[in-house]
């Protein structure tokens, strides 16, 4: 695309001081600590990446991004006959996203390369495309999640896995075995209950070698998805079905789609409210555990919420400090007054304590066939989760004022990225679900916290304030956590691990500002309150 002439020289004014439009961004090249991330834990896949970065930062791929968001999903329930169809039609562009997602293999390549470093990268994929356009993401992480929750069921698995491994994109509505390439969505949530599983009311019968459902399910994104993951009632309780779109006879299977949630953001990505009538459906696994088979789906879902918030918080600071580098104000570049400085300073260590501990629960999956790296990341992935969210609002919202008036308007980023940024928190277990979740996993893995404090152990030494807030950790939670505690509790455990990884691995302004404000209290209520005499040229200069 030919980057756009516009004339500063107008009748009435010559347009000054408005930072030059940045026609394609560099996010790999550009961000130092990805890299940094991606050289350590992921260099078999550092060439792919860079070239996916490449593609989806260039002004094709963003243009496509604000299309795609502009012109939402529309359902098309009957055809012109009145017969029923059920399908969501898309903007071109979110086709061509999804195309560059599934070829970079943003799905697949953590099950198939043959190199170490898989899910890093993955991570690394989910972190990148959040930054162009976040809704096309969702299919594709739950395709990456479904992969695991197959292998109760060798049958079900290979049957299904060539297709969703597939780097091809094929977004026909056709039955699954006339396509190059599949995509498995994730349908739990009904009315009565979300997080409450065992009050769902969807049933499911029997019906010659598979079963029928009946019900309805509140949420589920991605409906044009080849098949999803569902729980539905048998006598033996919640159990797992897998339910195609396309019965095995060749006929539309009856998924209704009701309608289309009007979202507050991810507005690219359909999220419909179904009703299975009689819907075709295989078990997978074993009937009254279906709460068990579909969690590991959701465990891999839950390292894409965790690495997202990281990717929307990179964004957001890379729009902020691209602003505040070109515009000046009071006789000074804004980058160069001191509180603006102090600001972007301040919000880079919540995105870079995001991004640390993303690339570190993404490297224990990359490790899950060791057992106590697998216990650690039960507990790491919701820590991640958990906080990263809960800070990722707040530093896209100051992000937002370091743009002034422009970035509230619909032309910059921002607003997408702020539609965007409560969302991670809320699916795959909202914050209090995160921490009860937390806390089960202690009751059920003790050895899970003993893991989590060795990890800590590996930055011990390298600042004291950070060795001393780890034995007041583990002395005051000795006795264990009760429910009314288990927020504080998950925050401190997921600033020791941010705390943690940033000591190993980022420089000492890093590690010790991050320690200084987020460990030991000298910080105030907003960004840009870091502790006197911190080198907040040299912190907001790492965006
Ligand atoms: C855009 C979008 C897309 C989605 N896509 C899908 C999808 O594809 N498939 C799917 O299955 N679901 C999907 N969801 C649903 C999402 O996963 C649920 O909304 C979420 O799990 C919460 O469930 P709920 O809405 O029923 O809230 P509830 O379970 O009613 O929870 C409401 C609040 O109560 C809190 N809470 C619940 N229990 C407790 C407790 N014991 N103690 C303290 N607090 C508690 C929760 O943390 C939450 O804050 C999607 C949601 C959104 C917003």
């Amino acid at each position: 695309m030919e980057p756009l002439k516009p004339r500063a020289e107008l009748e009435t004014h010559t347009v000054g001081n408005q930072p030059e439009p940045r026609v394609s961004l560099g996010l790999l090249d550009e961000d130092v600590l990805l890299r940094a991330e991606l050289e350590r834990l992921a260099p078999a896949h550092l060439g792919q990446l860079g070239r996916f970065a490449g593609v989806i930062g260039g002004p094709e791929s963003i243009e496509d991004g604000r299309l795609a968001n502009r012109f939402p999903p529309e359902l098309v329930t009957f055809d012109r006959t009145g017969r029923r169809v059920d399908e969501v039609r898309f903007h071109p562009s979110y086709y061509a996203m999804m195309e560059r997602g599934l070829a970079a293999g943003y799905s697949a390549l953590p099950w198939t390369a043959a190199e170490p470093g898989g899910h890093a990268a993955h991570a690394a994929m989910v972190y990148l495309l959040t930054q162009i356009e976040p809704g096309v993401c969702c299919p594709m992480t739950m395709t990456y999640a479904a992969i695991p929750a197959l292998d109760v069921d060798a049958e079900l698995a290979a049957l299904w896995r060539p297709g969703l491994l597939s780097t091809t994109y094929d977004g026909r509505s056709v039955p699954a075995t006339q396509k190059t390439g599949l995509t498995m969505g994730m349908a739990m949530t009904e009315k009565q209950g979300g997080s409450d599983l065992r009050a769902n009311t969807t049933r499911a019968e029997r019906d010659g070698n598979g079963f029928r459902l009946f019900g309805h399910k509140w949420f589920c994104s991605a409906p044009m998805c080849d098949a999803f993951l569902t729980l539905a009632q048998l006598p033996k309780g919640p159990t797992c079905f897998l339910v195609p779109r396309w019965t095995p006879d060749g006929e539309r299977n009856p998924i209704h789609l009701m309608r289309l949630k009007d979202k507050l953001g991810n507005r690219a990505n359909a999220s419909a409210e179904i009703e299975y009538h009689g819907a075709w459906a295989e078990r997978l696994g074993e009937p009254g555990r279906g709460i068990a088979t579909i969690l590991e789906m959701v465990h891999h879902t839950r390292l894409d919420t965790a690495m997202a918030p990281a990717g929307l918080m990179r964004r957001a600071l890379s729009e902020a400090a691209w602003w505040a580098r070109g515009r000046s104000a009071f006789g000074k570049q804004l980058i160069d007054q001191p509180m603006m400085t102090a600001v972007l300073a301040d919000l880079a260590l919540d995105w870079m304590g995001a991004l640390a501990a993303g690339m570190r629960v993404a490297t224990a999956f990359d490790h899950s066939t060791d057992p106590a790296e697998r216990t650690f990341a039960r507990l790491a992935v919701a820590l991640a989760k958990y906080w990263s969210n809960k800070r990722c609002g707040p530093v896209v919202l100051e992000a937002m004022e370091c743009l002034g008036g422009s970035g509230f308007v619909e032309e910059s980023p921002l607003p997408l990225l702020y539609r965007e940024a409560p969302l991670n928190a809320i699916w795959e277990g909202s914050g209090n679900i995160i921490c009860l979740d937390v806390l089960r996993t202690l009751e059920r893995t003790p050895e899970a916290l003993e893991l989590f404090y060795q990890e800590l152990v590996r930055a011990q030494g390298g600042n004291r304030s950070f060795d001393l807030a780890v034995t007041q950790t583990k002395d005051r939670y000795a006795a264990g956590v009760s429910e009314p505690e288990a927020r504080r509790f998950v925050e401190t455990l997921a600033l020791l691990l941010q705390a943690s990884l940033l000591i190993r691995h980022a420089s000492p302004l890093v590690s010790e500002t991050f320690v200084a404000t987020r460990l030991d209290g000298d910080w105030g209520r907003t960004a840009g309150t870091l502790p006197k005499g911190t080198d907040s040229a040299g912190l907001a200069a790492l965006i």
